[in-house]
């Protein structure tokens, strides 16, 4: 198991209707984070401030271009305001498997109870500030 290298797969895969977020989150982000509030409508993220309708791409997806030795990178422009579902991910080594997460190594699967063990450490930080960890 490697760390996140920020391929942005995850966020592209699931910021189109994909993620959800929290009656708590909501409220907070109306009382302090006005700018990230008006991507919520009736409860769902991420929408469009003007017609209300599901956004492509998350809007505070933001990507960095490669350069002749590194690839492309993505980055969270609301990083520590970002919703649960988000802090979450990656939640299991089948949901990896799944997203082709970069993460994962070749051990991680054929040795799952190891990578899961790995994920779990690599994680700890993101995971902790979860409500229901
Ligand atoms: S809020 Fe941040 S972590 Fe979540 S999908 Fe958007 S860019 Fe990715
Ligand atoms: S798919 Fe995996 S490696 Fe890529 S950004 Fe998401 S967590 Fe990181």
């Amino acid at each position: 198991m490697k760390p996140c290298n920020q391929c942005g797969k995850c966020c592209i895969n699931y910021s189109n209707g994909g993620l959800s977020a929290t009656a708590d989150e909501i409220e907070y982000w109306e009382l302090f984070r006005p700018k990230i509030a008006r991507y919520v409508s009736n409860g769902s993220i991420w929408m469009d401030p003007s017609s209300g309708a599901q956004l492509e791409i998350c809007p505070w997806l933001r990507r960095t271009e490669g350069t002749e030795k590194s690839k492309e990178i993505y980055s969270c422009d609301i990083y520590h305001d970002r919703p649960n579902d988000c802090k979450a991910y990656p939640a299991d080594l089948s949901q990896m498997i799944n997203d082709e997460c970069e993460m994962l190594e070749a051990d991680d699967i054929d040795n799952p109870k190891h990578g899961n063990a790995r994920l779990k450490l690599i994680m700890s930080d993101s995971w902790s500030s979860l409500p229901y960890e």
